[in-house]
């Protein structure tokens, strides 16, 4: 059999975006995925800019008509403070909304489309070893055996299963200290209008601000439910998955008041230490994609959106070096894919300092600078024209925080 194009490695959304768009060029791309689909994935909630990357991979059509929840943006609650953005007020052109989707349906979705464009999409094949270079090679083991492949390049878009990092030694701690996240599906059966469905919810605990939790509405009266904190937290709330739960929502009686004795409808999970970091997101014959390369945090559902965008900018870069150009993939594919991430990495800081939640809170932020932060949230982080984007995101954001807490008696500054 002929030897593909690109391998790859994983068919979460990374992966299948990555096919989608290669495969839309005329390139052969088979993808490897261990698991058989549907699968259950954490990662429900979508941003706006992801809606946008669906379109610009003509995959929007398919998940449009798969009736998941409109979304059009979120809601912070923390005691008695509330604050609203919708994206439709972000400041970056580009789709408004978005969607909440069952992802075990969302990425099966997507591996039928890569598979409609023409990718080879193979279940139950997982990559055991690889030797980069400029003929990489490539080992999967499936219930028929093990097989050596040597495409042009390999895409590592395994997600939580970090493969090359594992298999290269690419491997580099994160510098978030670990948090753990619980979660579960939830027949929440709260009356039309108690809350805005097409908004994901986060709530920040009463006594501690660095605990928070998240409920993203689903169509059929199911929600998804996690709580996010240091491991320590959860180790008070003991007994049965019911108990436990139960425990856990009490100790968000804001979150209790919405979903009241509501059922549980799907086993909760639980997920520690999930922050993840590389040495490089690439080398000879590979990248990484998504989670493959880095995870910060779920807390403004920067997952998919990320691994979106980097399957944009390794399909663009890698057309360019199939068609005979010089690429960096430094400058090509990492130092822009980056841009962004650091956008997210000082919300992220800031989320769990507190400046970020200072700002979210504070009730009289001018339209400009609410519209560029709802742009963040939104998913937009790329977009050079946002003074919150960026490198220099931080040293705004703190600005911007300090602003809020002590001088709310003076004019908001201008963001320089
Ligand atoms: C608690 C928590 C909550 C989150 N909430 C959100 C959210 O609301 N919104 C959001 O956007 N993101 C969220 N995320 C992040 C999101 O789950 C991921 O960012 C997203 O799934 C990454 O997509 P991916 O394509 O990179 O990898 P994945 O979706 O993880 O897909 C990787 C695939 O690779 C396969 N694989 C792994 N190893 C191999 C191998 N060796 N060979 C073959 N196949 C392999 C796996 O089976 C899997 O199907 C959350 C994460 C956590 C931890």
């Amino acid at each position: 059999m002929a030897e593909p194009d690109v391998v790859i490695i994983g068919a979460g959304p990374s992966g299948t975006v990555a096919a989608a768009l290669l495969a839309q060029k005329g390139y052969s791309v088979r993808i490897l995925e261990r698991q058989q689909f549907p699968r259950f994935s954490i990662g429900e909630s979508l941003l706006a800019y992801t809606a946008q990357l669906l379109i610009e991979s003509n995959l929007m059509d398919a998940v449009c008509s798969a009736g998941f929840q409109y979304k059009n943006g979120a809601y912070f609650v923390w005691r008695e403070a509330y604050s609203e953005f919708n994206f439709a007020d972000k400041v970056t052109a580009g789709c408004p909304f978005t969607f909440q989707v069952l992802r075990s349906e969302f990425d099966h979705l997507l591996a039928r489309e890569a598979a409609r464009f023409g990718a080879d999409v193979r279940f139950g094949v997982e990559i055991t070893a690889m030797q980069p270079g400029e003929q990489p090679v490539v080992t999967a083991r499936s219930a028929d055996g093990e097989e050596t492949i040597r495409p042009r390049f390999v895409l590592d878009a395994s997600g939580f299963g970090r493969t090359l990092a594992r298999l290269l030694d690419l491997e580099k701690p994160s510098a978030f200290p670990p948090r753990a996240a619980w979660f579960c599906h939830v027949r929440d059966a709260a009356p039309a209008g108690l809350f805005d469905r097409q908004k994901i919810r986060i709530g920040i605990n009463p006594v501690r601000r660095d605990v928070w939790s998240w409920m993203i509405p689903f169509p059929n009266g199911v929600s998804s439910i996690g709580v996010v904190g240091d491991p320590d937290y959860f180790a008070r709330f003991q007994g049965t998955n019911d108990e436990r739960y139960n425990r856990i929502i009490d100790d968000e009686p804001r979150l209790r008041a919405v979903i009241t004795d509501g059922q549980l409808v799907r086993e909760p999970g639980e997920i520690k230490g999930y922050a993840a970091n590389v040495k490089s997101l690439h080398g000879p014959g590979f990248a990484l994609l998504g989670n493959a390369a880095e995870f910060l945090d779920p807390v403004f559902s920067s997952g998919v959106t990320i691994a979106l965008h980097s399957a944009k900018l390794a399909a663009q870069t890698l057309d360019r070096q199939f068609r005979g150009e010089t690429v960096d993939w430094e400058s090509d594919f990492a130092k822009p894919l980056m841009f962004g991430v650091e956008t997210f990495r000082t919300f992220v800081d800031g989320w769990y300092d507190g400046s970020l939640q200072d700002v979210i809170f504070y009730r009289h932020k001018t339209p400009e600078i609410h519209r560029m932060i709802c742009s963040v949230l939104a998913g937009y982080v790329w977009d050079p024209a946002n003074k919150f984007n960026g490198p220099t995101s931080k040293r705004r954001l703190h600005a911007l925080a300090a602003w809020c807490r002590d001088t709310r008696t003076t004019p908001m500054p201008e963001i320089a």
